[in-house]
């Protein structure tokens, strides 16, 4: 059976966003980011994480030092016993062509691929309008900015909800 999924992008929806993160110890959870991922389990979502690291192509860090991060954070998903299916990114700058970094919508696509995702069925959860136009490009019609990373332009923005917190997506995704 297709599986539902929560895509959540990673700076400013699971950690406060800092300018180009490149070190464990600059990395801080939003708080509720673990009691919601719970909540997404029980009802039967899987998680993927979707990132844009244009950090490595810009060289402000490498990908291994990106690597590092990724798998210290989901050591701390898996000890608040959350499990993350998967992590994409693109380490690309805003100059390439490449067609994952976001608002392309490569990395969902990148992910259907590989898991059988009912995307009908799915959220992407962001900060920034870049989510939403790489969501909605792969199919994603249900679509939630929060406001804990970078401004977000609301009159202008093509999220479906735009919430404070990601806890907030609790009294949306109900199903
Ligand atoms: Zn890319």
């Amino acid at each position: 059976m297709p599986i539902k999924t929560i895509f959540l992008d990673r700076d400013g929806v699971i950690n406060k966003e800092v300018n180009y993160l490149s070190k464990i110890d600059d990395f801080e959870f939003i708080e509720g980011i673990f009691d919601t991922c719970l909540y997404f389990q029980k009802l039967g979502y899987q998680i993927i994480i979707i990132t844009n690291q244009s950090g490595i192509a810009r060289g402000y860090y490498s990908e291994d030092d990106y690597q590092l991060i990724s798998k210290w954070m989901l050591k701390q998903f898996k000890e608040n016993g959350i499990t993350i299916l998967d992590i994409f990114h693109c380490p690309h700058g805003p100059e390439s062509t490449c067609n994952c970094r976001k608002p392309q919508p490569g990395m969902f696509f990148q992910a259907h691929d590989k898991y059988d995702i009912d995307m009908c069925n799915s959220w992407m959860i962001g900060d920034k309008e870049a989510d939403v136009k790489a969501a909605n490009s792969a199919g994603i019609n249900h679509t939630i900015l929060v406001r804990t990373g970078h401004i977000i332009d609301e009159a202008n923005s093509n999220a479906g909800y735009i919430l404070d917190s990601v806890q907030q997506t609790k009294q949306l995704i109900t199903g």
